[in-house]
This record gives C-alpha cells, sequence and structure tokens, in this order.
C-alpha cells in the first residue's frame, strides 16, 4: 500500500462586516476573511493538505486569485475538485485533521455542523474528520483579532 501524508496552512486577514465562513459552514460574528473566494482559512488549509500529499502544488496555483472565475466562489466548491483530483490519481483519502486558531468568536457549537458539511463533500465518514479549535491566548495576530489562521493534515492511501 502507498501512504502519502500532506500539511497545508492558510491565514485570511479579518475585516468588519464581511460574512465569516469556516469549514463550509456560517459563522454569526462581526468579521469575516477578507479573501478573493469566501475566505474560508479552514478549508483552503485542507486543500493544501491534499494537494500536498501528492505533491500537487497547492491552491494558489490551482485557482488563482486573479482568476475572476473564483470571485466570492464557495470553498466547498474548491474542495470538490481537488478530491476529484485526488479519487483521479486512484487515491482515497483516510483522514483529515484541521486547527483553526482564532480569538473569537468560540466554534465549538459549529464544529460538529463543520464536519458533517465536511465529510459531504469529501465523501469520506465524518468519524474520519477532525476539526479542533484553539485561542491563541490574545498573542499574535489571531489573538489580536486581525486574522485566522488554520493548519490541516490529511492521509491518502492506494491500495
Ligand atoms: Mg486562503
Amino acid at each position: 500500500m502507498d501512504i502519502r501524508i500532506g500539511h497545508g496552512y492558510d491565514v485570511h486577514a479579518l475585516a468588519e462586516g464581511l460574512r465569516l465562513v469556516l469549514c463550509g459552514v456560517e459563522i454569526p460574528h462581526n468579521k469575516g476573511c477578507v479573501a478573493h473566494s469566501d475566505g474560508d482559512v479552514a478549508i483552503h488549509a485542507i486543500c493544501d493538505a491534499l494537494l500536498g500529499a501528492l505533491a500537487l502544488g497547492d491552491i494558489g496555483k490551482l485557482f488563482p486569485d486573479s482568476d475572476p472565475r473564483y470571485k466570492g466562489i464557495d470553498s466547498t466548491k474548491l474542495l470538490k475538485v481537488v478530491v476529484d483530483i485526488i479519487a483521479d490519481k486512484g487515491y482515497s483519502i483516510s483522514n483529515i485533521d484541521c486547527t483553526i486558531a482564532m480569538q473569537k468568536p468560540k466554534l465549538r457549537p459549529y464544529i460538529d455542523t463543520m464536519r458533517v458539511t465536511l465529510s459531504d463533500v469529501v465523501g469520506i465518514d465524518v468519524d474520519r474528520i477532525s476539526v479542533k479549535a484553539t485561542t491563541t491566548e490574545h498573542l499574535g495576530f489571531e489573538g489580536r483579532e486581525e486574522g485566522v489562521s488554520a493548519t490541516a493534515v490529511a492521509l491518502l492511501c492506494k491500495e
């Protein structure tokens, strides 16, 4: 069996009056991510983890932010494209683990909805998808509520 691991990391600035969308779930908040797409920093990190596992570059290479087709796009659509690429290469996704770092709001109430949403898009069982959230104890850009970061790892298998 061929086993591949990939890692992804993404950051977006926060600004008032924008939508906050994380793992495909819109979260009520006074700030949202500044982005060409819907700014779903968690899905962007997951896409990079999946692409990284097969050394296929990154989300910026696949979906350039200079391309008007991706303006305001729902990032679950980008994730679906990445998942299809992985499948075309003959790999299946064993599991995904993502951590979102932001100071506010508390993400705990949304975590299970995020996992189910990702499970639907990726097409693997929800118990193979982990989403975690942490504050940074008021330290750094996340702690100052200037931005949000996300990291993700993904394991792929080919029989
Ligand atoms: Mg991004």
